[in-house]
């Protein structure tokens, strides 16, 4: 009996279970089983393998060969057992050395030359592999994604021929290199004129990592100000850049390897399925959402949303993760993200504007901004209008703003305080925690609730204010949240007002 195994590694959630591929040879008819892989992708890969290991000059066994991925119940899907299949096959019949395979996890599809090809998810699957101190060998595209599990000893091989090389002790395998990292493509506050509300809104949501809604007429800059945001937050720490990175991995929509420490900033168009915004499909993939973990996600023209994809935001929102079930598998998927939203004011985009263009009917506004769910605007806690700039603050030598590094010098610091304080950012605070952390004086407190009152804003509102509030005290470095921080934070519920009215 001839026997051999080979350990690979699976895709699934962000995750890479192990996957132990074992190659039986026996007598009877020549004949190639696999057990454990869909119908389908069993015909491509035998197919594959038996092509890959004929080009190399290797002998493809006329045996009965019964290929076993276990264990059983783990999502595999694509070609990415192709390499270690091939390598079992020749292990099991004495054309490679069975022992060399013990300290190594292969991932990689054939080509039916034999030629090795990337494969998505890659990154878990390093991470792991480094944890279980074996050395992954993956094909060059998928090198610098491997190189980032720095722990790691990934090594590439250009085929299958070199991989059988390596095994036999003839040559040694190039160690994965990571990637030349590039210089950020974020944007500068500073090139950004006028606004001053609205750059200062940015900060305040910076510092205390509150989602943020612009309302603003067409042109008037709220892409502009939105794609700022990444540059005002602090940088991403190795592990969340990881923890990112590995999401762009297996979302088949590919990681790029030389800007992997960069906060993401993604901006889907609304025209963007529910599935393509938070995740799905059979084998569930990452959404948007999820893709924007540790960074920012902009949704422009947020009323042309489908209403049933942002009320699937609800959740991520609140818990900082996305669970997808379908009937095949379900999957958790991290989605902690800054939500910057951007919308106009009316149908026609002109309402407020010193224009007068707008026509829209106070009935036909009502409507337009209703589209917006409550819970979903309750869940945002800056709003600010950001009106269309006068001509005189757009001429080339008006006064430029604050560089996003200045900026963000004080988000950093402001931010430092709210983690002495409780731990966490004080978007995070809890319902005790805000309460307990968020007091204010006894004619602020009345301020509050009058306000409260006549706006007609609901208690989860209350406590966003209270948040808020704390934000714009800590930026100020005050050790309590005073009249004018309060007011302010009034002052960013105005989606709220326009709604009582
Ligand atoms: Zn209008």
């Amino acid at each position: 009996m001839s026997l051999a195994l080979v350990h690979s590694r699976a895709r699934a959630g962000v995750a890479a279970p192990p996957v132990r591929v074992e190659v039986h040879l026996s007598g009877g008819l020549p004949q190639t089983h696999i057990v454990g892989l869909p119908e389908a992708a069993v015909r491509e890969a035998r197919d594959r393998v038996r092509a890959a290991i004929l080009c190399a000059q290797f002998e493809f066994p006329a045996r009965r060969i019964t290929v076993n991925l276990a264990p059983a119940d783990l999502p595999k899907d694509g070609g990415r057992f192709d390499l270690p299949i091939a390598l079992g096959i020749l292990a099991a019949s004495g054309q490679i050395p069975r022992d060399a395979l013990a300290g190594h996890e292969f991932v990689g599809e054939l080509g039916l030359t034999g030629e090795l090809r990337g494969v998505d998810g890659v990154l878990p699957a390093a991470l792991a592999a480094a944890r279980a101190q074996r050395t992954l060998v993956v094909a060059p595209a998928n090198g610098p994604e491997a190189a980032l599990a720095r722990e790691g000893r990934a090594r590439t091989a250009r085929t299958l021929l070199e991989v059988c090389a390596a095994l036999g002790g003839q040559r040694e395998l190039p160690v994965a290199e990571t990637a030349q990292a590039e210089a950020a493509l974020i944007p500068d506050l500073g090139d950004v004129r006028g606004q001053v509300q609205a750059r200062r809104a940015l900060e305040v949501a910076a510092a205390g990592n509150h989602h943020l809604l612009l309302v603003g007429s067409p042109g008037c800059g709220k892409t502009l100000l939105a794609s700022r945001l990444p540059g005002l937050l602090p940088e991403a720490s190795e592990a969340e850049a990881l923890e990112t990175a590995a999401i762009a991995s297996i979302s088949g929509r590919g990681l790029d390897p030389a800007r992997w420490r960069q906060r993401p900033f993604r901006s889907p168009h609304h025209t963007a399925s529910a599935v393509a915004l938070v995740g799905g499909g059979a084998e569930p993939r990452p959404g948007e959402i999820s893709l924007a973990h540790n960074g920012v996600l902009f949704l422009d023209e947020l009323p042309e949303w489908d209403r049933r994809a942002l009320e699937v935001l609800r959740e991520p929102l609140e818990s900082g993760t996305v669970s997808i079930s379908r009937a095949a598998r379900s999957a958790e998927f991290p989605a902690r993200f800054q939500l910057v939203a951007a919308m106009n004011p009316c149908p026609c985009g002109w309402a407020g504007d010193s224009s007068g263009r707008c026509r829209c009917s106070a009935d036909v506004i009502q409507r337009y901004r209703g589209r917006i769910s409550s819970p979903l605007l309750d869940r945002i806690d800056l709003h600010v209008e950001v009106p269309r700039l006068p001509p005189r603050e757009l001429r080339p030598d008006a006064v430029a703003g604050e560089s996003s590094a200045q900026v963000r010098a004080r988000v950093e610091k402001a931010r430092i305080r709210q983690i002495a304080r409780s731990g966490r950012l004080n978007a995070q605070l809890g319902q005790a925690d805000t309460l307990q952390l968020c007091r204010l004086s006894d004619p602020d407190q009345e301020l509050l609730e009058r306000a409260i009152d006549r706006l007609r804003l609901s208690a989860r509102s209350m406590q966003r204010i209270l948040r808020v509030a704390r934000t714009i005290a800590d930026l100020a470095d005050a050790p309590d949240i005073d009249t004018p921080h309060l007011t302010e934070a009034l002052g960013y519920r105005r989606m709220d007002r326009a709604d009582a009215r």
